[in-house]
C-alpha cells in the first residue's frame, strides 16, 4: 500500500505523507522501484504526472542510507532542468519531501550571483538543482567539481533540447563520473532525445505513462 509499499521508509515516508501524496501516481509507481534498485530510467511524461517525485524520492532514500553527516565536497546527486522556474519548483519539492531530514539542497540559475552560489555549494550538497548553461559556466571556471556525482537527472530534456542545451547537458554528463545512476525525462521523444538517451543511461527501464 501506498509509498511504503514502493520501498520509500522512515522520516521520508513521513514527510510524504505529510505532504498530502497518499497514492502514489502510475510514474512514481512504475519508476521508483527500478531506481531504488539502482536502474537507469527512460521516462515519458509530462509535467502534473508527478515525475519529480518520481526521480527525487529514490535519490533522497539512498542518500539517507548513505547518511548525511560527512558529505564528499560536491554535489552527490545532480539535477538539471530547463528553466529557473522550473528549477525552483523542483528544489521545493524536494525540501518538501526532505522535511525533518538533514538534506542539504542547492541552486545553480542564471540571471543571479555566481559568488552566492558557489559559496553555497562549497562545503558539499546532497542535492544541486541546476540549469545547464549557468552550471556549464561554473565547471569552465572550476567553481563546481562534479566528480563524486553519483546520481543524475534530466527533466524535460525535449525543453533542454528546445533551448539550445544539449550540448551543456552532454559536457555536463562528461564531468560526472560513469558509474552513475542516470534517470531521464521528457514529454516526447524526438530523434536527438532518443540518441541522449542511448549515450547517457546504461540499460534503462522505460516507463510510459
Ligand atoms: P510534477 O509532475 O512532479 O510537477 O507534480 C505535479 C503535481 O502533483 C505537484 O503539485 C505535486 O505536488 C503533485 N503530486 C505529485 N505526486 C503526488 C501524489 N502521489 N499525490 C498527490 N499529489 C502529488
Amino acid at each position: 500500500e501506498g509509498f511504503e509499499a514502493l520501498g520509500i521508509g522512515g522520516q521520508l515516508l513521513k514527510a510524504t505523507e505529510a505532504a498530502g501524496f497518499a497514492a502514489p501516481k502510475p510514474i512514481q509507481e512504475l519508476a521508483i522501484p527500478p531506481q531504488l534498485a539502482g536502474r537507469d530510467i527512460l521516462g515519458i511524461a509530462q509535467t502534473g504526472s508527478g515525475k519529480t517525485a518520481a526521480f527525487a524520492l529514490p535519490i533522497l532514500s539512498k542518500i539517507l542510507a548513505l547518511g548525511t553527516k560527512r558529505r564528499p565536497k560536491t554535489a552527490r546527486a545532480l539535477i538539471l532542468a530547463p528553466t529557473r522556474e522550473l528549477a525552483v519548483q523542483i528544489e521545493d519539492t524536494i525540501k518538501l519531501l526532505a522535511k525533518g531530514a538533514h538534506i542539504a539542497t542547492a541552486l545553480v540559475l542564471g540571471g543571479v550571483s555566481k559568488s552566492t552560489q558557489v559559496r553555497k555549494i562549497a562545503p558539499g550538497v546532497d542535492v544541486l538543482v541546476a540549469t545547464p548553461g549557468r552550471l556549464m559556466d561554473l565547471l569552465r571556471d572550476h567553481a563546481v567539481v562534479l566528480s563524486e556525482t553519483t546520481w543524475l537527472v534530466l527533466d524535460e530534456a525535449d525543453r533542454m533540447l528546445d533551448m539550445g542545451f544539449i550540448n551543456d547537458v552532454r559536457r555536463i554528463a562528461k564531468a560526472i563520473h560513469p558509474a552513475r545512476q542516470t534517470a531521464l525525462f521528457s514529454a516526447t521523444m524526438p530523434a536527438e532525445i532518443a540518441s541522449l538517451a542511448h549515450d547517457l543511461l546504461r540499460d534503462p527501464v522505460r516507463v510510459d505513462v
